[in-house]
């Protein structure tokens, strides 16, 4: 198993999230890939390079021009205004109906870029974003090379941001860019399976019309849990794409015996797909003592979902999601790699 990474994800830092009546601290912070890499040293990885760096084509691949823009200018044009300290993010959202084409202002491209108060801005926010899109891009790299097995450990996630929208700590979907760069490059097919706790919406929105990415998705029912209106098993794609989006939904307090069957289920559309790569969306806030989950996964049982994820012997990128039980997620996610690498030997 290669592991890449990159140490510019330090800068997003600092910014607070709103957690039902308060502010708190973010959740997604600079110590996830500390403990992370940390745990997966101490389990033996030591396959560990550096990103390297890839200009923005591969992200205007799933991206509109003027998401990314806002990307890139939004941490600016808010220093302008308000001065070095604090963080940038909305304080409204579009509105349905009526076309609403956002001009030049940080609050008008905020409003219309963002979907929720998780996708805050600081002076290394843009950094960090392309450092995360170069370290799966560098892993997506080494699979189409031939590499069997690659991890981009990264940060920012990915899954929640669709083509035009940011929200809930995701900026650029980095799986989405890894899918299409892997497409671009001759993969005829790529199925995403994303074990996050959470539903990736973004990926799904962006896959929803194509049959060329199988998107299957193990998640708590949004019934009870973010991202509350997408996720349902109803959800099955659309046009062309009618049949490859699976969602499969859980009740909160899961534990691995269902958890299994479910993946079992997204494991055996994976494997009548029959894809060139597999792109694993890798959150393991599924973990029972996740502060932003809901399931009972314990600590061991991340070495059998890495194990059973491994018997669909395919060229797997795994790329970093959630997690944010700090003490244990280092472990948690290890535990998927280490039970990966020892069923494929
Ligand atoms: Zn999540």
């Amino acid at each position: 198993m290669r592991i890449f990474h990159s140490e510019d994800h330090r800068g997003h830092a600092g910014a607070k999230e709103m957690r039902y009546d308060q502010f708190i601290p973010m959740c997604e912070s600079p110590d996830r890939m500390d403990t992370i890499l940390a745990a997966l040293r101490e389990q033996g990885h030591r396959d560990i390079t550096a990103a390297s760096a890839f200009d923005l084509a591969p992200v205007l691949r799933i991206h509109t021009p003027g998401f990314v823009e806002f990307l890139q200018t939004c941490w600016p044009l808010w220093e302008a205004e308000f001065g070095p300290k604090g963080f940038a993010t909305a304080y409204m959202f579009g509105m349905r109906g009526m076309d609403q084409v956002p001009n030049k202002s940080v609050h008008s491209m905020l409003s219309c870029y963002t979907f929720d108060v998780c996708v805050p801005f600081v002076a290394g926010t843009w950094k960090a974003i392309r450092s995360a899109v170069d370290t799966t891009l560098s892993a997506a790299t080494f699979i189409a090379g031939g590499g069997e097995a690659a991890f981009a450990l990264c940060r920012p996630p990915g899954h929640h941001a669709s083509a035009d929208l940011a929200g809930g700590y995701c900026y650029v979907n980095n799986a989405a860019v890894a899918a299409q760069t892997l497409l671009d490059g001759g993969s005829a097919r790529i199925a995403i399976l994303d074990i996050d706790y959470h539903h990736g919406n973004g990926t799904q929105s962006i896959f929803y019309g194509r049959d060329d990415v199988l998107y299957a998705s193990i998640h708590a029912t949004p019934e009870s849990e973010y991202p509350f209106l997408l996720g349902y098993a109803r959800e099955t794609g659309a046009g062309p794409g009618e049949g490859f989006n699976l969602n499969l939904p859980l009740p909160l307090r899961t534990t691995i015996t269902a958890y299994r069957s479910a993946l079992a289920h997204a494991m055996e559309r994976i494997r009548a797909y029959a894809p060139d790569v597999l792109i694993v969306s890798l959150g393991v806030d599924s973990f029972v003592g996740d502060p932003v989950g809901g399931f009972a996964l314990e600590s061991v049982d991340f070495l059998t979902i890495g194990a059973d994820i491994a018997r669909l012997g395919l060229p797997t990128l795994f790329v970093m999601e959630g997690g944010y039980a700090i003490a244990e997620l280092g472990l948690n996610t290890a535990n998927v790699i280490t039970g990966f690498s020892q069923a494929r030997g």
